[in-house]
């Protein structure tokens, strides 16, 4: 009964003699509405993972179901942000963020029958509460590294995600912001539960957010600690 699901899943890249190994017939299943973090030493398939689930990437053999189908057909809102953010230059930071909007359903048909100031509006109350409040005329190349982290985070969450993923989204940022933008995603989490995958390697993070850790060793693709731990309640 699992949401997100690799079944033996290998991935390798490059070819011979070069080919790398990411996963060796990794398994993981997670239920609907955990926050997962993925944690481990560089290089031992952590973004790979994301990649497979996002699919953004295939596998080389074995399975990867989201909500109990393959990953090609758009089976669920899957919101996504990475340690580099990649926005459209030619787009105003408010119209990357409202990307999502317009091509993903079933905002896609609202977005083109609705007026656009109700998208508008969603856009900058997320943009306020990141501390980005008067950046959405801006162009990309004019917000520093942390402003794109949190505007993409802002990207991520803009069609209320079912499930996202998120692969070190709050590298960039100084220690007082990141930790604002913790209690932002725990409250979120909380009062709309999507399902979370987060690599990251700050373990604070981790316990601070997830409620569930995935260790992976050096050797590829290898879960070699796995813990469950009571859900986070909303703060008083
Ligand atoms: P991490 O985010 O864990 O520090 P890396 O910095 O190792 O990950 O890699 C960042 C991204 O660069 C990866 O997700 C991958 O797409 C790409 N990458 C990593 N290693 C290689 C490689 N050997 N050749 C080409 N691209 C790579
Ligand atoms: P992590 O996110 O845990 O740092 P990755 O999933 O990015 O690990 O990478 C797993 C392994 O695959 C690493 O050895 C990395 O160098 C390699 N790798 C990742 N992306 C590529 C790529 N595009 N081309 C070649 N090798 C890659």
């Amino acid at each position: 009964d699992s949401y997100v699901e690799l079944e033996r899943t290998t991935v390798t890249y490059g070819r011979e003699p070069n080919v790398v190994r990411a996963l060796a017939e990794t398994s993981l299943r997670i239920a609907k509405g955990d926050f997962v973090a993925l944690v481990g030493p560089s290089g031992c398939g952590k973004s790979t993972i994301l990649k497979l689930v996002g699919g953004i990437l295939r596998a080389s053999s074995g399975y990867v179901y989201v909500a109990g189908r393959e990953v090609d057909a758009e089976p669920v809102r899957i919101g996504m942000a990475f340690q580099n953010p990649t926005m459209l230059p030619w787009l105003t930071i408010r119209d990357n963020v409202m990307m999502p909007l317009k091509i993903v359903p079933p905002f896609r048909g609202e977005y083109r029958r609705k007026r656009k100031t109700e998208f508008r509006d969603r856009v900058e109350a997320l943009l306020a509460q990141v501390g980005l409040k008067g950046f959405g005329d801006k162009h990309p190349w004019q917000l520093s590294g942390g402003m794109l982290q949190r505007a993409s985070l802002c990207r991520a969450l803009v069609h209320d995600p079912q499930l996202l993923l998120l692969d070190e989204p709050f590298g960039a940022l100084d220690q007082f912001t990141r930790e604002e933008l913790w209690s932002i995603m725990q409250q979120l989490w909380i009062t709309r539960r999507p399902t979370v995958l987060l690599v990251t390697h700050d373990l604070r993070e981790a316990g601070y957010l997830a409620n569930r850790i995935c260790v992976m060793s050096a050797r590829p693709g290898r879960i070699v600690d796995d813990r469950v731990f009571e859900a986070p309640r909303p703060r008083t």
